[in-house]
């Protein structure tokens, strides 16, 4: 890299750096210098800035829009990037509406992030009618406890094999569903749980969590009158917590219990050939001892999923129909 030195068209004297050809080279150097220094530059672009800001403020009270809030510098931004918006979709219905409804400076700012202000419109608009469709409904079909304690409405609502809560961002809230085994779905902007066989369906579960936000002064919204019902009285099927599955692979059954409990593990492990699986957290047990799975089952209250019984069926017919043999004695 080969350095120059020169002086800049506002006066201020530097250094450049030019590469390439020789011949070039001069003309380069010329042609670096017959602009203003670095720091000259770009005091003056903020210059254009600071004044295309006051002229767009100018011309925002001159057309009318409504006053943005915010910090001063947002503000000021913010003013520019509204006027440009206009002047792009002046004759738009939607972007006259977002002009009037937008007063938050950093709304203008996020929407200078889109490359795309045509798409950004349609979107504008296709979330504000959902959003309408939504508070309707949810108006329609929402319940509040008499001991109402916090603003809004949890809309619980089944989305394939997922039961979703939708609400406001709210700490008690989350300290509610959390442990209840709900998770955050940053797509649908929602806690989700999935359902399968041990959690139970969803007219249950919905009820479950419904009566559980009531009882904590929470209004709710299930789109079922059924289930509401359920909700409000606290009648639903409690989650069963003991299960009694089948392992495909190691063709065992396996013990799933979640609340800790000594008597239940001593109780499995003096079932013969019963195995702790620390992996897993299950007690493992071959198929052959399913009486004694039974026993267990019925004193301890587990219940068994589709698979197990299955297995067990299976090995029960393989019993009756093995080939039985005279034997000489
Ligand atoms: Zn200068």
């Amino acid at each position: 890299m080969a350095k120059y030195e020169g002086t800049y068209a506002c006066g201020h004297d530097g250094v450049v750096n030019v590469i390439g050809k020789m011949r070039d080279r001069q003309r380069k150097i010329d042609y670096a210098f017959s602009h203003l220094c670095p720091q000259c530059a770009k005091k003056e672009r903020e210059q254009q800035i600071v004044e295309e800001n006051k002229n767009s403020e100018v011309l925002s009270k001159e057309y009318g829009f409504p006053e943005l809030t915010g910090s001063e510098k947002q503000v000021a931004w913010a003013n520019t990037i509204r006027l440009d918006f206009y002047n792009e979709f002046e004759n738009n219905r939607t972007a006259q509406k977002i002009i009037e409804n937008e007063t938050v400076a950093s709304f203008w700012l996020d929407l200078d992030r889109f490359n795309s202000k045509r798409e950004f419109l349609t979107k504008y608009e296709r979330t504000k009618k959902e959003k309408e469709r939504r508070e309707r409904i949810i108006d329609i079909d929402a319940v509040a406890p008499e001991d109402l304690k916090h603003e809004g409405v949890v809309e619980i609502v089944k989305k394939l094999d997922k039961i979703c809560l939708f609400y406001l961002k709210d700490q008690n809230f989350i300290d509610l569903v959390k442990p209840k085994g709900y998770r955050w779905n940053e797509d649908d902007c929602c806690w989700y749980r999935r359902l399968n066989e041990e959690t139970g369906k969803y007219p249950d579960r919905a009820a479950e969590i419904g009566h559980e936000l009531l009882r904590n002064g929470f209004a709710i919204c299930i789109h079922d009158s059924e289930i509401t019902e359920k909700a409000i009285n606290g009648d639903y099927e409690k989650e069963r917590t003991k299960w009694i599955k089948y392992d495909l692979e190691n063709k065992v059954l396996t013990l799933h219990w979640s609340i800790r409990s000594n008597e239940i593990y001593n109780a499995s492990r003096k079932i013969v050939n019963s195995r702790y699986n620390r992996e897993k957290g299950c007690v493992e047990i071959p198929v052959a001892h399913y009486r004694s799975v039974n026993n267990f089952a019925k004193k301890f209250d587990f219940c068994y999923t589709e698979d197990a019984l299955k297995a067990i069926e299976q090995y029960k017919k393989e019993q009756r129909e093995m080939r039985r043999v005279k034997v000489d004695k």
